[in-house]
């Protein structure tokens, strides 16, 4: 699998994953996030910003790969989309760490990242842990 090349647009995002933080585009003028990435606001046309986010969500939905399409990622794997806490109806691809038998619509996850070998990182989505107190997140 090649390693993705950040550009100057990108730098952030992938710079974001090796500093532990999921980072979305943001407008500043209209406060909504953005992904994918792009440079200005659909809404009003203001450049966007990076912003961290919790990285907590819900999933939306999700399918099994089971045959070879990503060089790295080797089948069966699952892929789907969540939808972030902060913004629901901003959904981002994924890779999910649990099993398609675990997943649920609507199901809480958090963001969990992988270092690759060659020195980029990834974010994937897993269960929020169940035994965690809610009063305390
Ligand atoms: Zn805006």
């Amino acid at each position: 699998m090649s390693a993705p090349v950040p550009t100057a647009e990108t730098r952030p995002f992938w710079d974001g994953l090796k500093a532990r933080e999921l980072r979305v585009r943001w407008c500043s003028a209209c406060g909504r996030l953005e992904h994918p990435r792009a440079l200005l606001c659909p809404r009003c046309l203001n450049p966007l910003d990076w912003r961290p986010v919790s990285g907590r969500g819900r999933v939306t939905s999700w399918t099994v790969v089971r045959r070879s399409f990503v060089p790295g990622f080797a089948p069966p794997y699952v892929v789907g989309a969540v939808g972030l806490d902060e913004q629901p109806d901003l959904v981002l691809d994924t890779t999910f760490d649990i099993g398609a038998d675990a997943l649920s619509t609507g199901l809480p996850v958090e963001v969990v990242f992988h270092d690759d070998r060659r020195g980029f990182s990834r974010y994937a989505f897993t269960a929020v842990d169940s035994g965690r107190n809610p009063l305390l997140t």
